[in-house]
């Protein structure tokens, strides 16, 4: 057969230019030794998964711990999948997280363009290079053809795909061909597998060490019918052409590497390294699984942003699940900038990372109380503008008021630090008592209506706002010992029976019925931030719901 004839037939050459033509366009990067180009290749399909951060994460500390390069491909070329607007949404769900890239889509960069669609003169210039050595072939299958096949492989449990006497067109014959052309019969692009699955290679895998890899043996398609390249073939071209020297991407990616390195051995390409990185797992019920984007909130990158967890919390958060070594260090040095952890892809898990949200809670909360209050108030503000209640948007605006509030909430200019607040959404929530728009309280009292009429209206003719922490404190223990309720924890302790209850019973009634909380900050501080008429106006509230 005329392998010229058909590759120019197939791919004329005015289409193309000379492959010497892109080595040179697309030169070796000039990087110091031993720095790494590592890439986020997404698909734009408007959803990001947490498994995209946690492979960006890993792909940006390797490249940039190294003094390397760590740039975004879009990978859109599957027309189906695509999203308008998905690569604003990847650059900024990405930057959220303080995942910055050196280049790539929408960005500068000298090894673009760093979207697949536009680059489909090097697949194609490619694509005619395979033809011509007879490594590559039009197939003419149709949908239902290929069905038939696929039934026939079921019914007889053989493997599933286009290979070996199941690639018809691998054989036809130069006059077939061009009557099919002659006819118009749409065609797509097969490479033709050298490879044989009796035959296993040891592999060197970047994260998961030493395993074994079958050889490929499918014709996969590498042009589909309307000449856009599929994954496998344009990504391989991409990571040459780009100069990528270590691809981290998730382990569902692991059964498509036989192909991967046959397509890089036929196109003459080194082979970048390659590191599959365990998906992120949950428990549900008996089981662990994948986490979900269909099941599972929290399998959504904007989850994070719509409940407002502080960037850094689930940075940290990640670098757990990431580096088994991190949570170490992070004991060891809890305030050093998170970039100065030394990240090692010897120390990522080999199997699956489970996912859970009481630990990112946990780690949440500790990096929500090293803020100071002013900047719980800008956080909390920028995601109340965008994801607060109409009300939860008034909170901001008397900045000196929602200080008070922030500064006793935080805790903050007491012995230690309160841990409260895990994310913007439960923060906001929580502070919402001292607002009166969001107060509506469902009193709960584990005393009897009478007795909490009195203690409240007792407390309300004593109550001055211009009383000292110490001075309430004694009005209050009056209040209680007027009613009978211990004031002394000791005799109380003692005797129990003799008393009602004791003084502290005596503040949560207080507490109830000024917050409509039986667990807050100091009281005293409470009033004195909601004022005296707020304060007496509650306690009036409180009594009305008790006659
Ligand atoms: N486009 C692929 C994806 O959407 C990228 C796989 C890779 O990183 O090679 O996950």
């Amino acid at each position: 057969m005329d392998l010229i004839k058909l590759a120019n037939a197939l791919i004329p050459d005015e289409n193309v230019k000379p492959l010497s033509y892109y080595e040179e366009r697309y030169p070796e990067r000039s990087l110091e030794k031993g720095a790494e180009v590592t890439r986020l290749a997404p698909s734009p399909t408007g959803f990001m998964h947490l498994g995209n951060l946690y492979v960006a994460l890993a792909n940006e500390r390797i490249a940039h711990q190294s003094g390397g390069v760590f740039y975004l491909r879009i990978e859109d070329t599957d027309e189906k999948r695509k999203v308008e607007g998905a690569v604003e949404v990847i650059h900024s769900s990405l930057k959220y997280f303080g995942v910055a890239f050196d280049e790539g889509a929408d960005l500068c960069g000298e090894y673009g363009p760093y979207y697949q669609r536009q680059r489909a003169e090097v697949y194609h210039a490619y694509a005619k290079e395979l033809i011509k050595k007879g490594l590559a072939y039009p197939c003419f299958c149709g949908e239902e053809e290929l069905e038939k096949t696929r039934e026939y492989q079921t019914e007889n449990k053989l493997l599933p795909g286009y290979y070996g006497e199941f690639a018809k067109c691998r054989n036809l014959t130069e006059e077939e061909i061009y009557e099919n052309l002659k006819a118009g019969k749409p065609y797509v692009i097969r490479l033709k597998s050298q490879g044989d699955v009796e035959k296993k290679h040891p592999f060197r895998d970047a994260v998961k060490g030493e395993i074994t890899v079958t050889e490929n043996n499918q014709d996969v398609v590498i042009l589909k019918s309307d000449g856009i390249p599929t994954y496998h073939f344009a990504h391989a071209i991409d990571d040459h052409f780009m100069r990528t020297t270590l691809v981290i991407r998730g382990e569902e990616w692991l059964s498509s590497l036989p192909i991967h390195i046959e397509l890089f051995n036929v196109l003459g390409f080194k082979l970048p390294r390659y590191g599959h990185n365990c998906s992120i797992q949950k428990i549900d019920g008996d089981t662990r699984r994948k986490l979900s984007k269909r099941k599972d909130p929290e399998a959504s990158l904007t989850f994070y942003r719509e409940q407002g967890y502080l960037p850094e919390a689930v940075r940290t958060y990640m670098m757990t699940l990431l580096n088994s070594n991190f949570e170490e260090w992070l004991l060891k040095f809890p305030d050093k900038p998170l970039d100065e952890f030394k990240y090692s892809i010897g120390k990522m898990g080999k199997s699956g990372a489970l996912f859970d949200i009481l630990k990112l809670n946990d780690i949440s909360k500790n990096c929500m109380a090293k803020l100071s209050e002013k900047e719980m108030y800008e956080f909390l503000k920028t995601w109340a503008d965008e994801y607060g209640t109409d009300e939860q948007k008034t909170y901001f605006k008397n900045e000196e008021y929602l200080l008070k509030v922030l500064t006793l909430c935080m805790g903050i200019g007491g012995k230690k630090r309160r841990k409260d607040f895990i994310c913007a959404k439960q923060a906001v929530e929580m502070i919402g008592y001292f607002f009166d728009a969001s107060f509506s309280p469902e009193y709960s009292y584990r005393f009897d209506s009478e007795i909490v009429k009195k203690i409240l209206g007792d407390f309300k003719a004593v109550y001055t706002y211009a009383d000292d922490c110490s001075a309430w404190f004694d009005k209050m223990k009056g209040v209680a010992a007027e009613n009978g309720f211990a004031t002394d924890m000791k005799a109380y302790k003692a005797n129990p029976e003799n008393y009602p209850g004791n003084v502290s019973d005596v503040a949560e009634m207080l507490r109830v019925a000024t917050t409509g909380l039986s667990n807050t900050p100091d009281l005293w501080t409470i009033m004195q931030i909601l004022g005296e008429e707020r304060t007496l106006a509650r306690l009036n509230k409180a009594l009305s719901f008790l006659s």
